[in-house]
Order: C-alpha cells, then structure tokens, then sequence
C-alpha cells in the first residue's frame, strides 16, 4: 500500500472513488463490527471481526448475525463510518 504522503499523481475529481458502504453492528455485543464496502468487500473494524457463513456475515466474537446499520457513501476510505 502507497503511504498518502507518497503519491505523485493529483486525483482529479471525476476519478474519485466513490465507496457505497454499509455499516455491520452486532447486537449482543453492542459494537460495530465493521463495513460492506460496495456490497462485497467486507471490511472488519478489527482482525477477524466478521466471519462469513453461508454469505451471511456473522460476528467474529459472539458468533451472531450482524446487521446493517448505517450506509453511505464515501469518497475515500477514512470517510467511511
Ligand atoms: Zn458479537
């Protein structure tokens, strides 16, 4: 991965990434498990925090149905949650 700092070339803005993200949050505990980005990159907030069973995302913790939260749309991955 480029560090941010590195990067020669400008992004003019109609080349901007637009991530469509939504929010995982796991009930009994209580937190967010982390990001769908684009409907299919899953993106834990912590290593191993979501498990995917039978394509059904699940908490790496507690082992329980996450649930979409939160969505929107971001144009770079810190905007993201
Ligand atoms: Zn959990």
């Amino acid at each position: 991965m480029t560090s941010s700092g590195m990067l020669v070339e400008h992004e003019a803005p109609r080349q901007r990434v637009r991530i469509a993200w939504l929010e995982l949050s796991c009930l009994p505990c209580g937190e967010v498990a982390g990001y769908i980005e684009d409907d299919r990159i899953v993106r834990p907030v912590y290593p191993g925090g979501i498990v995917l069973e039978r394509g059904k995302p699940r908490c790496g913790r507690c082992n329980a149905l996450l649930f979409g939260g939160q969505r929107g749309v971001a144009i770079s991955r810190s905007d993201i949650g």
